[in-house]
Order: C-alpha cells, then sequence, then structure tokens
C-alpha cells in the first residue's frame, strides 16, 4: 500500500516551483491532494495532471496574505475529504533582494511578513483544530536557508524566515503530546520562478555561479526538496518535531 493513501495534504503554493514538485511526490504515494494558490490557471493544471494520471487532487483558489480565506481554505478541504492529515505551507514570495536594511521599502516588508510569516501563522491557527479532530498530523512549513543564516541585502525576507522557524518551534512544542508533529524545510537556492527572479538562474552563468556558492557546485532541483517534505510528513518521521532541515548542498555547513 501506498505510505499516503487516504491521507488528505494540503499544500500552498502548489501553482508552481518546490509545491507544484511536492504535489506530484505526494500524489504518487497515493494522497488526497487539496492544492492551494493564487494563480487559478496554473494551480487547476497541476490538479488536472494529477487526476490524469490516476491521482487525487482539487484545486482551490486562495491569497495567504488574507486572514479569511485561510480559514475559508482549511474549511473547504476538510468540508471536500472529510479532514486533513498533513499540510505543507509552502506559499511565499521573495520581496526585495540586494537592498540594504535602511533602504527596504516599507510597503514590501509588510507584504513579506503577511505572506511568508502571518500567512503561515494563520494556516497553521486552522489547521492544528482540524488535525486535532482526526487524532493528529504533520506539518511542514516553508522557513529557507534565509531563516537559519544571516545574508546581507534580505533583511525583509529574513524575518519573515526566521519567524517561520520560530513559530514552527513552539508550535511543535505546544503539540507534541497531542499527535501533531511541526517541522519546517530550509532550502538553499532551488530551481523555480523565484529562483529565476531573484538570480537570474534561468540564465545558465547565473545558475553557475548560484550553484558555486554551494558545496555541491549546483543549486537544488524542486523534487529534492519534497522527497524531505515527504519523509517529514511520513511515519518514518515519527520521533521527528520542532525540526528545521536543511536541504541546501552543504552551504550552512
Ligand atoms: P515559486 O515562485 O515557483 O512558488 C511560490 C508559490 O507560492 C507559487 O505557487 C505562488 O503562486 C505561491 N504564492 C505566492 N504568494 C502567494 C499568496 N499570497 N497566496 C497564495 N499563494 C501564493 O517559488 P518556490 O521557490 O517554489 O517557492 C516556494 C517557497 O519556497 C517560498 O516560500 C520560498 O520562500 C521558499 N524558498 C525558495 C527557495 C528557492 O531558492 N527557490 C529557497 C528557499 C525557500
Amino acid at each position: 500500500m501506498s505510505r499516503f493513501e487516504n491521507k488528505v495534504v494540503l499544500i500552498t503554493g502548489a501553482s508552481s516551483g518546490i509545491g507544484e514538485a511536492t504535489a506530484y511526490v505526494f500524489a504518487r504515494e497515493g494522497a488526497k491532494l487539496f492544492l492551494v494558490a493564487r494563480r487559478e490557471e496554473k494551480g487547476e493544471a497541476v490538479a488536472s495532471r494529477i487526476r490524469a494520471e490516476g491521482g487525487t487532487a482539487v484545486f482551490h483558489r486562495a491569497d495567504m496574505a488574507d486572514r479569511k480565506q485561510i480559514g475559508d481554505m482549511v474549511a473547504a478541504c476538510v468540508a471536500h475529504y472529510g479532514g486533513l492529515d498533513v499540510a505543507f505551507n509552502n506559499a511565499g514570495i521573495d520581496g526585495a533582494f540586494n537592498v540594504d536594511t535602511p533602504d527596504h521599502s516599507e510597503d514590501i516588508w509588510d507584504d513579506l511578513l503577511a505572506i511568508n510569516l502571518t500567512g503561515v501563522w494563520m494556516c497553521m491557527r486552522h489547521q492544528i483544530p482540524a488535525m486535532l479532530a482526526r487524532g493528529g498530523g504533520s506539518i511542514i512549513n516553508m522557513a529557507s536557508m534565509a531563516g537559519v543564516k544571516g545574508f546581507p541585502g534580505s533583511s525583509g525576507y529574513a524575518a519573515s524566515k526566521f519567524g517561520v522557524v520560530g513559530i514552527t518551534k513552539a508550535a511543535a512544542l505546544e503539540y507534541a503530546q497531542r499527535g501533531i508533529r511541526v517541522n519546517a524545510v530550509c532550502p538553499a537556492v532551488i530551481r523555480s520562478e523565484m529562483a529565476d527572479r531573484v538570480f537570474g538562474t534561468d540564465e545558465k552563468d547565473n545558475e553557475d555561479q548560484a550553484g558555486s556558492w554551494h558545496p555541491m557546485n549546483r543549486i537544488g532541483e524542486p523534487e529534492e526538496v519534497a522527497d524531505v517534505v515527504l519523509w517529514l510528513a511520513s511515519d518514518q518521521a515519527s520521533f521527528v518535531t520542532a525540526e528545521t532541515i536543511k536541504i541546501d548542498g552543504g552551504l550552512g555547513a
């Protein structure tokens, strides 16, 4: 039997990049997927592809900057599938890079905290009661290497991702005896639309340069994050909680 047969898995930011790759990995393991993003056409395309390959997936449009939409999202998932077992709170924006702290745009700062941090908190706020009703579950929050290590020029992004690590640990300790494990993943540069925007990795020279920052001398692939998320969600990680796992080709060593 597949590891996630009959398990309901909610993924935010599932319309591209790491979220999309994670959706396919869970689908292959038999999960019932509730895929969330803002871009309806792209999100629907991911869900359709999974269904065409024999999997189970629906798309739900929601903006992680909108607190009401986040509550409605979890309620819609529970209404559709009857519960929630796993959540990958992955949606996020890059905001501003290569900007010194005094020069950081206030608007971008607010967006970064609203989507990357408050969005994850609101997700957990609604997901935890839904998981308790089911007897437990597993939450994986998307942080970043920029959430465990300082990088110049990214103070807003750093604030949001260090914040994700903090709320992950707090929630994990609160629910450690009630069947819910909460962990975070901290990728370095991973091939995605975000990496293209921030580092220009769609150009070979830029990709090589970004790759050279990592001891493995390459950037990561979305599937290499997806596999870690799948493991964290699985029973194989049953004694793992409050952990932040670096997926970084050795960058943080
Ligand atoms: P991406 O741009 O391909 O994916 C981001 C996803 O989040 C998209 O589906 C997008 O539609 C969604 N999203 C953005 N804002 C949203 C909002 N307000 N409401 C709902 N959905 C929203 O890039 P990615 O690299 O796959 O990013 C996924 C996550 O990984 C982000 O949280 C990012 O910070 C994190 N991350 C990425 C890297 C990297 O190098 N790619 C490294 C570390 C962490």
